[in-house]
């Protein structure tokens, strides 16, 4: 479950966010390095809100497949 209060502190703001929950697993990286980053303990978290359209649709899908649901997109 994606816990607002436990974003990660290295989030740029926006309408993606990554929560502490995280598992490290490094699909949403690897997927998505435009928007996504990993800290030292693999932690993932936003380093660039998307603005592309290819972007979203990525992050809507890792949304989707992230194992601990961490990654949450709000609709505009
Ligand atoms: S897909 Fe989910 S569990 Fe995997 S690195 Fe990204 S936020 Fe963490």
């Amino acid at each position: 479950m994606t816990k607002p209060d436990a974003a990660h502190p290295h989030n740029a703001p926006g309408r993606v966010f990554v929560d502490l929950t995280c598992v490290e697993c490094t699909l949403c990286v690897r997927a998505c390095p435009n928007v996504f980053s990993k800290d030292a303990r693999a932690k993932a978290y936003v380093h660039t809100q998307p603005t592309e359209e290819t972007d979203l649709a990525v992050v809507e899908a890792c949304t989707r497949i992230c194992p601990s649901n961490s990654i949450k997109l709000h609709k505009d």
